[in-house]
């Protein structure tokens, strides 16, 4: 099986799961409960794994280990029940009539650990900008030997017109690479090849950074900038629709500065984007330049924080970090 043909299953995979995160959307009230890390999880986190888990199982795919950020055992406590329901409910609009049974197998299919082959999905990455109605990322990515081989990145609420943030949107904006051939938009009229925008050192520097300051260190980012002679302050989304809105050539660079020493990135909020960003003309490297090791297990180890962008301007970034965090 080429990864094409794997490509093929994962964008069928994310587009279904993008049905359940939007089912979830369109209900009244976004239920959030929280995790041991705080971070809150909703009902789509768990309908968008347990949809890509159930159209693996029936895909070509079928036995890759899945490497998810959600599992099912809050779920199952018998205090979640009507938690459990929605979830259910989000599945069956997405893929018909499914059976909490099947909905709970699914989800933890997502348990298994890094292997020499192996996908890695984050269900709703952007927790914060789902549960906001902003912007928000299904990524699901194919890791081999410790690179990434394929990935897709799906933006249900990232418009096609460049309007890039603060709204629903109605289509979405899908992002999909294989390594080596390209990165590609699916739109209503074919896929379309993206590549990075064109930059010189006169011109301005459009950066994007994350909503949350405490997962990226946003007073710094802007010292950087003017160390480059740039002006102003990044654009602000979650999620990895940071990567694709750089591929596209909507901003020239994506910055993620680490804001705790002890923190490390974690594979699925990285390995889709970063791939789909990398195919359409971007280095992507972490702060001291280093390239992204996907070979590490479930975190980035030996990395600290993301620059992915024009190459030009992530030169002048990483003189630029290192001469101010030393
Ligand atoms: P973003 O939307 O780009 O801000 O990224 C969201 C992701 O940030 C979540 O999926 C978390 O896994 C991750 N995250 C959580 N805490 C931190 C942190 N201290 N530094 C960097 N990323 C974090
Ligand atoms: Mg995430």
């Amino acid at each position: 099986m080429t990864h094409t043909e794997m490509l093929a299953t994962m964008r069928m995979a994310v587009e279904k799961a993008a049905v359940a995160t939007r089912a979830v959307h369109a209900a009244a009230s976004i239920d959030g409960v929280a995790k041991d890390d705080r971070s809150p999880v909703t009902v789509a986190d768990w309908a968008s794994q347990a949809v890509v888990a159930i159209v693996l199982r029936g895909s070509p795919l079928a036995g890759i280990p899945l490497v998810g950020e959600e599992e099912a055992a809050a779920l199952r406590s018998p205090d979640s029940a009507d938690l459990r329901a929605r979830v259910v409910g989000a599945v069956s609009r997405a893929l018909g009539a499914t059976s909490e049974a099947a909905v709970l197998e699914a989800i933890d299919d997502g348990r298994a650990e890094p292997a020499a082959r192996f996908l890695t999905l984050d269900p709703v990455d952007g927790t914060k900008g789902f549960l906001r109605r902003q912007q928000y990322a299904i990524s699901l990515a194919l890791i081999e030997h410790g690179t990434v081989a394929a990935g897709v990145v799906g933006c249900p609420n990232l418009s096609a017109d460049g309007s890039d943030h603060d709204r629903a949107d109605p289509i979405g904006t899908f992002a999909f690479a294989v390594r080596g051939a390209g990165a590609y938009l699916s739109t209503p009229a074919g896929d379309t090849r993206m590549q990075i925008a064109e930059w010189s050192p006169q011109a301005a520097v459009r950066a994007c950074e994350s909503v949350e300051s405490a997962h990226s260190k946003q007073d710094l980012s802007a010292e950087l900038l003017a160390d480059l002679g740039a002006a102003g302050t990044p654009a602000r989304l979650d999620s990895q629709a940071k990567y694709v809105v750089v591929a596209r050539g909507g901003a020239d660079i994506y910055m993620r500065l680490p804001v705790k020493a002890d923190y490390r990135e974690k594979i699925w909020d990285h390995a889709a984007g970063a791939l789909v960003a990398s195919e359409a003309g971007a280095r992507v490297c972490d702060v001291l330049g280093q390239p992204l090791d996907f070979g590490q297990g479930r975190e980035l180890t030996r990395n600290r924080g993301v620059f992915a962008g024009h190459p030009a301007i992530v030169e002048r970034l990483i003189r630029a970090y290192s001469a101010r965090v030393r």
